[in-house]
Protein backbone atom coordinates (compact mmCIF):
# COMPACT_ATOMS: atom_id res chain seq x y z
CA UNK A 1 0.00 0.00 0.00
CA UNK A 2 1.52 3.25 -1.15
CA UNK A 3 0.74 5.95 0.77
CA UNK A 4 -0.42 9.82 0.03
CA UNK A 5 0.11 13.12 1.81
CA UNK A 6 -1.76 16.45 1.04
CA UNK A 7 0.21 19.52 -0.53
CA UNK A 8 0.08 23.09 1.18
CA UNK A 9 2.30 24.98 0.69
CA UNK A 10 5.02 23.29 -0.85
CA UNK A 11 5.24 20.67 1.93
CA UNK A 12 3.83 17.29 2.13
CA UNK A 13 0.99 17.10 5.31
CA UNK A 14 -0.89 14.44 6.89
CA UNK A 15 -4.40 14.99 7.51
CA UNK A 16 -4.93 17.06 11.02
CA UNK A 17 -7.89 14.43 12.11
CA UNK A 18 -4.97 11.80 11.72
CA UNK A 19 -8.26 9.58 9.68
CA UNK A 20 -7.43 8.10 6.71
CA UNK A 21 -9.32 6.33 3.47
CA UNK A 22 -8.55 3.56 1.12
CA UNK A 23 -8.03 4.29 -2.73
CA UNK A 24 -9.62 0.72 -4.17
CA UNK A 25 -8.08 -0.91 -7.64
CA UNK A 26 -11.02 -1.06 -9.50
CA UNK A 27 -9.66 -4.50 -11.30
CA UNK A 28 -8.72 -6.13 -8.28
CA UNK A 29 -11.17 -4.47 -5.97
CA UNK A 30 -8.42 -4.25 -3.58
CA UNK A 31 -7.26 -1.48 -1.85
CA UNK A 32 -3.59 0.04 -3.52
CA UNK A 33 -3.39 4.07 -1.13
CA UNK A 34 -4.24 5.17 1.82
CA UNK A 35 -5.21 8.87 1.11
CA UNK A 36 -5.37 11.39 4.29
CA UNK A 37 -9.14 12.28 4.58
CA UNK A 38 -9.29 15.71 5.35
CA UNK A 39 -11.57 17.60 7.03
CA UNK A 40 -12.98 21.33 7.62
CA UNK A 41 -9.90 22.26 9.34
CA UNK A 42 -7.67 20.96 6.42
CA UNK A 43 -9.36 23.02 3.58
CA UNK A 44 -9.60 25.94 5.73
CA UNK A 45 -5.77 25.96 6.22
CA UNK A 46 -5.14 25.07 2.74
CA UNK A 47 -6.97 27.84 1.36
CA UNK A 48 -4.91 30.34 3.80
CA UNK A 49 -2.39 29.22 2.35
CA UNK A 50 -3.09 29.79 -0.80
CA UNK A 51 -4.44 33.43 -0.38
CA UNK A 52 -1.01 34.44 1.32
CA UNK A 53 0.70 33.32 -1.67
CA UNK A 54 -1.35 35.23 -3.79
CA UNK A 55 -0.93 38.49 -1.74
CA UNK A 56 2.61 38.61 -0.97
CA UNK A 57 5.81 36.52 -2.26
CA UNK A 58 7.05 35.91 -5.57
CA UNK A 59 3.79 35.04 -7.04
CA UNK A 60 2.17 38.51 -6.94
CA UNK A 61 5.72 39.72 -7.87
CA UNK A 62 5.91 37.41 -11.25
CA UNK A 63 5.38 38.84 -14.49
CA UNK A 64 2.89 37.49 -16.90
CA UNK A 65 5.59 36.16 -18.98
CA UNK A 66 6.94 34.65 -15.89
CA UNK A 67 4.34 32.86 -15.24
CA UNK A 68 4.05 31.40 -18.51
CA UNK A 69 7.48 30.22 -18.19
CA UNK A 70 6.36 28.21 -15.37
CA UNK A 71 3.63 26.88 -16.99
CA UNK A 72 5.37 25.41 -19.95
CA UNK A 73 8.21 24.01 -17.73
CA UNK A 74 5.30 22.13 -15.91
CA UNK A 75 3.90 21.17 -19.36
CA UNK A 76 7.47 19.69 -20.09
CA UNK A 77 7.38 17.95 -16.39
CA UNK A 78 4.16 15.98 -16.97
CA UNK A 79 5.44 15.33 -20.57
CA UNK A 80 8.43 13.50 -19.22
CA UNK A 81 6.23 11.49 -16.85
CA UNK A 82 3.06 10.79 -19.13
CA UNK A 83 3.30 6.98 -18.43
CA UNK A 84 4.20 6.80 -15.18
CA UNK A 85 1.18 9.00 -14.39
CA UNK A 86 -1.03 7.28 -16.73
CA UNK A 87 -0.42 3.98 -14.88
CA UNK A 88 -1.31 5.87 -12.16
CA UNK A 89 -4.81 6.63 -13.05
CA UNK A 90 -5.39 2.99 -14.11
CA UNK A 91 -4.69 1.77 -11.37
CA UNK A 92 -7.23 4.40 -9.57
CA UNK A 93 -9.78 4.54 -12.11
CA UNK A 94 -9.20 1.28 -13.92
CA UNK A 95 -9.59 3.28 -17.37
CA UNK A 96 -7.90 1.70 -20.37
CA UNK A 97 -3.89 2.13 -19.92
CA UNK A 98 -3.99 2.84 -24.25
CA UNK A 99 -6.38 5.96 -23.21
CA UNK A 100 -5.17 7.14 -20.35
CA UNK A 101 -1.53 7.29 -22.45
CA UNK A 102 -2.94 8.88 -24.68
CA UNK A 103 -4.29 11.54 -22.58
CA UNK A 104 -1.49 12.23 -20.74
CA UNK A 105 0.44 12.82 -23.46
CA UNK A 106 -2.25 15.57 -24.74
CA UNK A 107 -2.54 16.88 -21.36
CA UNK A 108 1.08 19.23 -21.80
CA UNK A 109 -0.53 20.64 -24.03
CA UNK A 110 -3.27 22.74 -21.66
CA UNK A 111 0.07 24.20 -19.74
CA UNK A 112 1.55 25.06 -23.35
CA UNK A 113 -1.66 26.90 -24.48
CA UNK A 114 -2.32 28.56 -21.54
CA UNK A 115 1.24 29.29 -20.85
CA UNK A 116 1.40 30.95 -23.75
CA UNK A 117 -1.30 32.63 -23.27
CA UNK A 118 -0.40 34.31 -19.77
CA UNK A 119 1.23 37.29 -21.38
CA UNK A 120 -1.38 37.93 -24.21
CA UNK A 121 -4.19 38.94 -21.80
CA UNK A 122 -4.77 43.06 -23.18
CA UNK A 123 -6.57 45.28 -21.48
CA UNK A 124 -8.04 48.80 -23.57
CA UNK A 125 -7.71 52.52 -23.81
CA UNK A 126 -11.39 53.42 -24.20
CA UNK A 127 -12.53 55.92 -26.54
CA UNK A 128 -14.47 57.67 -23.69
CA UNK A 129 -17.68 59.72 -24.21
CA UNK A 130 -16.11 62.59 -21.58
CA UNK A 131 -13.26 65.49 -22.09
CA UNK A 132 -10.53 65.45 -19.60
CA UNK A 133 -10.17 61.84 -18.61
CA UNK A 134 -8.02 58.92 -19.98
CA UNK A 135 -9.82 55.72 -18.63
CA UNK A 136 -7.70 52.20 -19.50
CA UNK A 137 -8.59 48.63 -18.28
CA UNK A 138 -6.71 45.98 -16.96
CA UNK A 139 -7.72 42.26 -16.15
CA UNK A 140 -6.64 40.85 -12.76
CA UNK A 141 -6.72 37.42 -10.73
CA UNK A 142 -9.68 36.60 -8.87
CA UNK A 143 -7.64 35.16 -5.76
CA UNK A 144 -8.05 31.45 -4.85
CA UNK A 145 -9.55 29.27 -7.11
CA UNK A 146 -10.86 25.87 -5.78
CA UNK A 147 -10.72 23.03 -8.61
CA UNK A 148 -12.42 20.32 -7.87
CA UNK A 149 -12.53 17.29 -10.24
CA UNK A 150 -14.66 14.08 -10.23
CA UNK A 151 -13.23 11.04 -10.90
CA UNK A 152 -13.75 9.88 -14.63
CA UNK A 153 -10.38 11.51 -16.03
CA UNK A 154 -8.87 12.78 -13.15
CA UNK A 155 -5.63 14.46 -14.43
CA UNK A 156 -7.16 15.63 -17.04
CA UNK A 157 -10.03 17.79 -15.65
CA UNK A 158 -8.12 18.90 -12.93
CA UNK A 159 -5.17 20.06 -15.76
CA UNK A 160 -8.35 21.58 -17.72
CA UNK A 161 -8.65 24.25 -14.85
CA UNK A 162 -5.18 24.48 -13.42
CA UNK A 163 -3.30 25.77 -16.33
CA UNK A 164 -5.60 29.21 -17.68
CA UNK A 165 -6.22 29.38 -13.60
CA UNK A 166 -2.08 29.86 -12.63
CA UNK A 167 -1.93 31.91 -16.23
CA UNK A 168 -4.39 34.68 -15.20
CA UNK A 169 -2.51 34.73 -11.69
CA UNK A 170 -4.78 32.86 -9.51
CA UNK A 171 -3.61 30.24 -6.57
CA UNK A 172 -5.29 27.25 -6.42
CA UNK A 173 -6.71 24.74 -4.06
CA UNK A 174 -7.10 20.96 -6.31
CA UNK A 175 -9.63 18.95 -4.57
CA UNK A 176 -9.82 15.55 -6.06
CA UNK A 177 -12.38 13.01 -6.24
CA UNK A 178 -11.95 10.75 -2.66
CA UNK A 179 -12.37 7.79 -5.41
CA UNK A 180 -8.97 9.12 -7.51
CA UNK A 181 -6.71 11.50 -5.25
CA UNK A 182 -3.16 9.91 -6.21
CA UNK A 183 -2.85 11.43 -9.66
CA UNK A 184 -3.45 14.75 -8.72
CA UNK A 185 -1.15 14.14 -5.11
CA UNK A 186 1.93 13.08 -7.53
CA UNK A 187 1.37 16.41 -9.96
CA UNK A 188 2.71 18.24 -7.14
CA UNK A 189 5.52 16.80 -7.29
CA UNK A 190 6.04 18.10 -10.50
CA UNK A 191 4.80 21.31 -9.85
CA UNK A 192 7.91 21.29 -7.03
CA UNK A 193 10.30 20.75 -9.41
CA UNK A 194 8.77 23.38 -12.39
CA UNK A 195 9.54 25.76 -9.36
CA UNK A 196 5.95 27.02 -8.37
CA UNK A 197 6.60 28.98 -5.25
CA UNK A 198 4.93 27.40 -2.07
CA UNK A 199 1.12 27.68 -1.74
CA UNK A 200 0.41 28.78 -5.40
CA UNK A 201 -0.68 24.96 -6.23
CA UNK A 202 -2.12 22.71 -3.08
CA UNK A 203 -4.23 19.27 -2.51
CA UNK A 204 -6.54 18.99 -0.33
CA UNK A 205 -7.84 15.39 0.04
CA UNK A 206 -11.20 14.27 1.86
CA UNK A 207 -14.86 13.21 0.75
CA UNK A 208 -16.55 16.14 -0.93
CA UNK A 209 -19.27 17.32 1.59
CA UNK A 210 -16.54 17.76 4.15
CA UNK A 211 -13.70 19.14 2.29
CA UNK A 212 -15.27 19.67 -1.14
CA UNK A 213 -18.09 21.76 0.87
CA UNK A 214 -15.48 23.53 2.96
CA UNK A 215 -14.15 25.20 0.05
CA UNK A 216 -17.43 26.12 -1.51
CA UNK A 217 -18.11 28.09 1.70
CA UNK A 218 -14.75 29.82 2.54
CA UNK A 219 -15.00 33.48 2.16
CA UNK A 220 -11.16 33.89 0.96
CA UNK A 221 -12.28 31.19 -2.31
CA UNK A 222 -13.38 33.68 -5.27
CA UNK A 223 -13.99 31.22 -7.67
CA UNK A 224 -14.73 27.40 -7.85
CA UNK A 225 -13.95 25.40 -10.89
CA UNK A 226 -16.27 22.30 -10.80
CA UNK A 227 -16.68 19.31 -12.84
CA UNK A 228 -19.13 16.19 -11.78
CA UNK A 229 -22.88 15.24 -11.30
CA UNK A 230 -25.84 17.93 -11.78
CA UNK A 231 -26.84 17.28 -8.30
CA UNK A 232 -23.23 18.32 -7.23
CA UNK A 233 -23.13 21.40 -9.68
CA UNK A 234 -26.68 22.48 -8.21
CA UNK A 235 -25.38 22.45 -4.84
CA UNK A 236 -22.45 23.90 -5.19
CA UNK A 237 -23.72 26.69 -7.25
CA UNK A 238 -26.62 27.53 -4.61
CA UNK A 239 -23.98 27.65 -1.84
CA UNK A 240 -20.99 29.94 -3.69
CA UNK A 241 -23.83 32.14 -4.77
CA UNK A 242 -24.18 33.44 -0.90
CA UNK A 243 -20.64 34.71 -0.91
CA UNK A 244 -20.97 35.67 -4.76
CA UNK A 245 -18.02 33.69 -5.82
CA UNK A 246 -17.62 33.26 -9.96
CA UNK A 247 -18.44 29.55 -10.55
CA UNK A 248 -17.66 27.14 -13.74
CA UNK A 249 -19.78 24.37 -14.02
CA UNK A 250 -19.07 21.37 -16.15
CA UNK A 251 -21.68 18.61 -15.43
CA UNK A 252 -23.38 15.51 -16.80
CA UNK A 253 -25.24 14.82 -20.44
CA UNK A 254 -27.72 12.51 -22.43
CA UNK A 255 -25.94 13.15 -25.33
CA UNK A 256 -27.81 12.62 -29.04
CA UNK A 257 -25.76 10.71 -31.76
CA UNK A 258 -27.59 10.67 -34.68
CA UNK A 259 -26.90 8.32 -37.68
CA UNK A 260 -29.28 9.57 -41.04
CA UNK A 261 -29.35 6.83 -43.65
CA UNK A 262 -27.25 9.03 -46.10
CA UNK A 263 -24.34 8.66 -43.72
CA UNK A 264 -21.38 6.76 -44.05
CA UNK A 265 -22.36 4.50 -42.22
CA UNK A 266 -19.01 2.41 -41.59
CA UNK A 267 -17.82 5.61 -39.62
CA UNK A 268 -20.89 6.08 -37.90
CA UNK A 269 -20.66 2.50 -36.78
CA UNK A 270 -17.05 3.33 -35.29
CA UNK A 271 -18.67 6.48 -34.05
CA UNK A 272 -21.32 5.13 -32.58
CA UNK A 273 -19.60 2.54 -30.45
CA UNK A 274 -16.55 4.61 -29.19
CA UNK A 275 -19.22 6.78 -28.40
CA UNK A 276 -20.80 4.86 -25.84
CA UNK A 277 -18.25 2.08 -25.24
CA UNK A 278 -15.21 3.89 -24.79
CA UNK A 279 -13.93 4.60 -20.64
CA UNK A 280 -16.46 2.17 -20.25
CA UNK A 281 -19.23 4.85 -21.18
CA UNK A 282 -18.10 6.78 -17.78
CA UNK A 283 -17.78 10.07 -19.75
CA UNK A 284 -19.52 13.20 -19.35
CA UNK A 285 -20.26 13.63 -23.45
CA UNK A 286 -20.96 9.56 -24.06
CA UNK A 287 -23.22 8.90 -26.88
CA UNK A 288 -25.45 7.35 -24.60
CA UNK A 289 -29.07 8.15 -26.92
CA UNK A 290 -28.67 6.47 -30.73
CA UNK A 291 -30.98 8.39 -33.12
CA UNK A 292 -31.18 5.91 -35.69
CA UNK A 293 -33.39 6.92 -39.03
CA UNK A 294 -36.15 4.43 -39.26
CA UNK A 295 -35.22 2.99 -42.95
CA UNK A 296 -31.55 2.10 -41.61
CA UNK A 297 -32.92 1.14 -38.34
CA UNK A 298 -32.70 -2.90 -37.97
CA UNK A 299 -29.88 -3.38 -40.14
CA UNK A 300 -27.37 -0.97 -38.52
CA UNK A 301 -28.73 -2.24 -35.03
CA UNK A 302 -27.87 -5.87 -36.26
CA UNK A 303 -24.00 -4.35 -37.04
CA UNK A 304 -23.47 -2.68 -34.27
CA UNK A 305 -24.78 -5.42 -31.46
CA UNK A 306 -22.13 -8.17 -33.42
CA UNK A 307 -19.22 -5.31 -33.42
CA UNK A 308 -20.11 -4.60 -29.93
CA UNK A 309 -20.06 -7.91 -28.57
CA UNK A 310 -16.46 -8.57 -30.23
CA UNK A 311 -15.33 -5.79 -26.92
CA UNK A 312 -12.30 -7.62 -25.18
CA UNK A 313 -13.07 -6.63 -21.25
CA UNK A 314 -10.38 -7.04 -18.98
CA UNK A 315 -7.06 -5.52 -17.04
CA UNK A 316 -6.70 -2.31 -17.86
CA UNK A 317 -3.16 -2.16 -17.76
CA UNK A 318 -3.04 -4.29 -20.71
CA UNK A 319 -3.05 -2.57 -24.19
CA UNK A 320 -5.51 -5.59 -25.68
CA UNK A 321 -8.15 -4.32 -23.41
CA UNK A 322 -10.75 -2.56 -25.25
CA UNK A 323 -13.46 -2.22 -22.45
CA UNK A 324 -12.54 -1.91 -19.05
CA UNK A 325 -14.17 -1.91 -14.96
CA UNK A 326 -16.40 0.56 -13.47
CA UNK A 327 -14.47 2.79 -11.50
CA UNK A 328 -16.41 2.66 -8.25
CA UNK A 329 -18.36 -0.13 -6.50
CA UNK A 330 -21.70 2.75 -5.94
CA UNK A 331 -20.75 3.78 -9.92
CA UNK A 332 -21.46 -0.22 -10.62
CA UNK A 333 -24.52 -0.92 -8.84
CA UNK A 334 -26.19 2.33 -10.58
CA UNK A 335 -24.99 1.27 -13.53
CA UNK A 336 -27.19 -1.89 -12.99
CA UNK A 337 -29.81 -0.25 -11.27
CA UNK A 338 -30.60 1.25 -14.66
CA UNK A 339 -30.17 -1.50 -17.04
CA UNK A 340 -33.47 -3.23 -14.65
CA UNK A 341 -34.76 -0.02 -14.83
CA UNK A 342 -34.80 0.33 -18.60
CA UNK A 343 -35.96 -3.76 -18.78
CA UNK A 344 -39.10 -3.07 -16.52
CA UNK A 345 -39.88 0.27 -19.04
CA UNK A 346 -40.18 -2.13 -21.61
CA UNK A 347 -36.99 -1.29 -23.63
CA UNK A 348 -35.83 -4.76 -25.75
CA UNK A 349 -32.46 -5.80 -24.42
CA UNK A 350 -30.32 -6.58 -27.92
CA UNK A 351 -26.76 -7.20 -25.82
CA UNK A 352 -25.39 -7.45 -22.14
CA UNK A 353 -27.62 -6.36 -19.30
CA UNK A 354 -25.60 -7.26 -16.15
CA UNK A 355 -22.41 -7.77 -14.95
CA UNK A 356 -19.98 -8.98 -17.03
CA UNK A 357 -18.73 -12.45 -15.60
CA UNK A 358 -15.84 -13.42 -18.07
CA UNK A 359 -13.03 -14.96 -16.45
CA UNK A 360 -10.74 -12.26 -18.05
CA UNK A 361 -12.78 -9.56 -15.89
CA UNK A 362 -11.43 -11.46 -12.43
CA UNK A 363 -13.16 -9.33 -9.14
CA UNK A 364 -13.48 -6.15 -10.93
CA UNK A 365 -16.84 -4.25 -11.12
CA UNK A 366 -16.99 -5.28 -14.76
CA UNK A 367 -20.63 -4.55 -16.64
CA UNK A 368 -21.21 -6.17 -20.22
CA UNK A 369 -21.63 -3.60 -23.13
CA UNK A 370 -25.49 -3.33 -23.47
CA UNK A 371 -27.77 -2.11 -26.32
CA UNK A 372 -31.36 -1.46 -25.47
CA UNK A 373 -33.76 -0.85 -28.84
CA UNK A 374 -37.17 0.67 -29.06
CA UNK A 375 -36.32 3.07 -26.12
CA UNK A 376 -38.88 5.22 -25.69
CA UNK A 377 -37.29 9.16 -25.34
CA UNK A 378 -39.34 9.69 -22.52
CA UNK A 379 -38.23 6.43 -20.70
CA UNK A 380 -35.99 7.31 -17.61
CA UNK A 381 -32.98 5.43 -19.29
CA UNK A 382 -32.95 7.74 -22.17
CA UNK A 383 -33.49 10.78 -19.85
CA UNK A 384 -31.29 10.34 -16.81
CA UNK A 385 -27.30 9.79 -17.13
CA UNK A 386 -26.29 6.50 -16.67
CA UNK A 387 -22.43 6.90 -16.83
CA UNK A 388 -21.56 3.57 -17.76
CA UNK A 389 -21.58 1.22 -20.83
CA UNK A 390 -25.74 1.37 -21.88
CA UNK A 391 -26.85 2.18 -25.18
CA UNK A 392 -30.47 3.58 -25.63
CA UNK A 393 -31.33 3.04 -29.64
CA UNK A 394 -34.41 5.15 -30.48
CA UNK A 395 -35.73 5.66 -33.94
CA UNK A 396 -36.41 8.86 -36.05
CA UNK A 397 -38.48 9.74 -39.40
CA UNK A 398 -37.00 12.61 -40.42
CA UNK A 399 -34.81 16.13 -39.53
CA UNK A 400 -37.33 17.35 -37.88
CA UNK A 401 -38.09 14.27 -35.77
CA UNK A 402 -34.80 14.10 -34.71
CA UNK A 403 -34.28 17.76 -33.65
CA UNK A 404 -37.03 17.48 -31.31
CA UNK A 405 -35.69 14.27 -29.85
CA UNK A 406 -32.09 15.47 -29.51
CA UNK A 407 -33.46 18.54 -27.64
CA UNK A 408 -36.29 16.58 -25.60
CA UNK A 409 -33.68 16.58 -22.44
CA UNK A 410 -32.95 18.56 -19.82
CA UNK A 411 -28.91 18.15 -20.55
CA UNK A 412 -27.10 19.73 -23.82
CA UNK A 413 -23.48 18.38 -23.49
CA UNK A 414 -22.70 17.17 -26.47
CA UNK A 415 -24.15 15.25 -29.58
CA UNK A 416 -23.38 13.75 -33.34
CA UNK A 417 -24.95 14.28 -36.55
CA UNK A 418 -23.55 11.04 -38.99
CA UNK A 419 -25.07 12.74 -42.84
CA UNK A 420 -23.40 13.31 -46.30
CA UNK A 421 -25.93 16.42 -46.37
CA UNK A 422 -23.64 19.16 -45.66
CA UNK A 423 -26.78 21.30 -46.09
CA UNK A 424 -28.72 18.89 -43.69
CA UNK A 425 -25.34 18.89 -41.23
CA UNK A 426 -25.29 22.93 -40.74
CA UNK A 427 -28.90 22.69 -39.99
CA UNK A 428 -28.55 20.46 -36.99
CA UNK A 429 -25.69 21.79 -35.74
CA UNK A 430 -27.36 25.04 -35.57
CA UNK A 431 -30.28 23.35 -34.12
CA UNK A 432 -29.07 21.07 -31.27
CA UNK A 433 -28.74 22.80 -27.94
CA UNK A 434 -25.70 21.24 -27.05
CA UNK A 435 -22.19 23.40 -26.38
CA UNK A 436 -20.43 20.34 -28.75
CA UNK A 437 -22.10 19.34 -32.37
CA UNK A 438 -19.78 16.74 -34.01
CA UNK A 439 -20.12 16.00 -37.47
CA UNK A 440 -19.43 12.47 -38.84
CA UNK A 441 -17.16 12.35 -35.79
CA UNK A 442 -17.26 11.78 -32.07
CA UNK A 443 -15.14 12.68 -28.71
CA UNK A 444 -12.64 14.90 -30.53
CA UNK A 445 -12.05 17.48 -27.84
CA UNK A 446 -8.81 19.95 -28.03
CA UNK A 447 -7.49 23.17 -25.57
CA UNK A 448 -8.56 25.26 -27.94
CA UNK A 449 -11.67 24.49 -28.93
CA UNK A 450 -14.42 25.84 -26.11
CA UNK A 451 -16.21 22.48 -24.28
CA UNK A 452 -19.07 23.22 -22.24
CA UNK A 453 -22.38 22.77 -21.75
CA UNK A 454 -26.21 23.98 -22.68
CA UNK A 455 -29.20 24.12 -20.12
CA UNK A 456 -28.25 21.31 -17.02
CA UNK A 457 -25.14 20.43 -18.52
CA UNK A 458 -23.19 23.46 -16.75
CA UNK A 459 -22.42 27.03 -16.64
CA UNK A 460 -19.06 28.18 -18.92
CA UNK A 461 -16.64 27.13 -20.94
CA UNK A 462 -13.31 25.31 -20.68
CA UNK A 463 -10.60 25.33 -23.15
CA UNK A 464 -10.40 27.85 -25.85
CA UNK A 465 -8.63 31.67 -24.98
CA UNK A 466 -11.71 32.29 -23.74
CA UNK A 467 -11.87 30.45 -20.49
CA UNK A 468 -8.96 32.48 -19.35
CA UNK A 469 -11.36 35.51 -18.35
CA UNK A 470 -13.72 32.72 -16.49
CA UNK A 471 -10.26 33.08 -14.09
CA UNK A 472 -9.63 36.76 -14.26
CA UNK A 473 -12.26 40.31 -13.69
CA UNK A 474 -12.17 43.40 -15.30
CA UNK A 475 -10.75 46.97 -13.46
CA UNK A 476 -11.49 49.81 -15.08
CA UNK A 477 -9.09 52.88 -14.34
CA UNK A 478 -10.32 56.44 -14.68
CA UNK A 479 -7.09 59.14 -14.68
CA UNK A 480 -8.14 62.87 -14.65
CA UNK A 481 -6.05 64.52 -17.33
CA UNK A 482 -6.12 68.44 -16.20
CA UNK A 483 -10.04 68.96 -15.97
CA UNK A 484 -11.15 70.85 -12.88
CA UNK A 485 -13.01 68.85 -9.96
CA UNK A 486 -16.62 69.96 -10.61
CA UNK A 487 -18.64 71.81 -7.08
CA UNK A 488 -20.44 68.37 -6.27
CA UNK A 489 -23.74 70.47 -5.66
CA UNK A 490 -23.85 71.36 -9.51
CA UNK A 491 -24.54 68.42 -11.54
CA UNK A 492 -24.08 68.94 -15.47
P1 LIG B 1 -19.66 14.15 -8.07
O1 LIG B 1 -20.51 15.32 -8.32
O2 LIG B 1 -20.13 13.10 -7.16
O3 LIG B 1 -18.23 14.60 -7.48
C1 LIG B 1 -17.41 15.53 -8.16
C2 LIG B 1 -16.49 16.20 -7.15
O4 LIG B 1 -17.28 16.99 -6.27
C3 LIG B 1 -15.71 15.23 -6.26
O5 LIG B 1 -14.41 15.73 -6.05
C4 LIG B 1 -16.51 15.26 -4.97
O6 LIG B 1 -15.74 14.94 -3.84
C5 LIG B 1 -16.96 16.70 -4.93
N1 LIG B 1 -18.16 16.94 -4.10
C6 LIG B 1 -19.16 16.09 -3.80
N2 LIG B 1 -20.07 16.69 -3.00
C7 LIG B 1 -19.64 17.96 -2.82
C8 LIG B 1 -20.15 19.08 -2.10
N3 LIG B 1 -21.28 19.01 -1.40
N4 LIG B 1 -19.45 20.23 -2.14
C9 LIG B 1 -18.31 20.33 -2.85
N5 LIG B 1 -17.77 19.30 -3.53
C10 LIG B 1 -18.42 18.12 -3.52
O7 LIG B 1 -19.29 13.56 -9.51
P2 LIG B 1 -18.49 12.23 -9.85
O8 LIG B 1 -19.37 11.07 -9.58
O9 LIG B 1 -17.13 12.29 -9.23
O10 LIG B 1 -18.27 12.40 -11.42
C11 LIG B 1 -19.17 11.93 -12.37
C12 LIG B 1 -20.01 13.07 -12.90
O11 LIG B 1 -19.16 14.07 -13.47
C13 LIG B 1 -20.94 12.67 -14.01
O12 LIG B 1 -22.21 13.24 -13.81
C14 LIG B 1 -20.31 13.28 -15.26
O13 LIG B 1 -21.20 13.56 -16.30
C15 LIG B 1 -19.67 14.50 -14.72
N6 LIG B 1 -18.58 14.92 -15.61
C16 LIG B 1 -18.75 16.05 -16.36
C17 LIG B 1 -17.76 16.46 -17.24
C18 LIG B 1 -17.89 17.70 -18.07
O14 LIG B 1 -16.88 18.22 -18.52
N7 LIG B 1 -19.09 18.22 -18.31
C19 LIG B 1 -16.59 15.71 -17.35
C20 LIG B 1 -16.46 14.56 -16.57
C21 LIG B 1 -17.47 14.19 -15.69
Amino acid sequence: MQTYRMYRNGEWVAPLSGAWMESVNPFTGQAWARIPKGNRDDADRTVEAAHAAFVSGPWPAMTASERGALLRRLGDLVAAKAEPLARIEVTDNGKLLAEMLAQLRYCPQWFYYFGGLADKIEGAVLPLDKKGYFNFTRWEPLGVVAAIAPWNSPLLLTIWKLAPALAAGNTVVIKPSEFTSASALELMHLVAEAGFPPGVVNVVTGLGQDVGGALVDHPLVRKIAFTGSDATGRLINERAARSFKKVSLELGGKSPNIVFADADLDDALNGVISGIFAATGQTCLAGSRLLLQDSIHDAFVERLVALAATARMGDPMSLETQVGPITTRPQYDKVLAYIEIAKKEGARLRLGGGPAKRPECGSGWFVEPTIFTEVDNRMRIAQEEVFGPVLSVIPFKDEDDALRLANDVRFGLASGVWTRDIGRAIRMAEGIAAGTVWINTYRAVSFMSPFGGYKDSGLGRENGQNAIYDYLQAKSVWINTGSKTANPFIMR
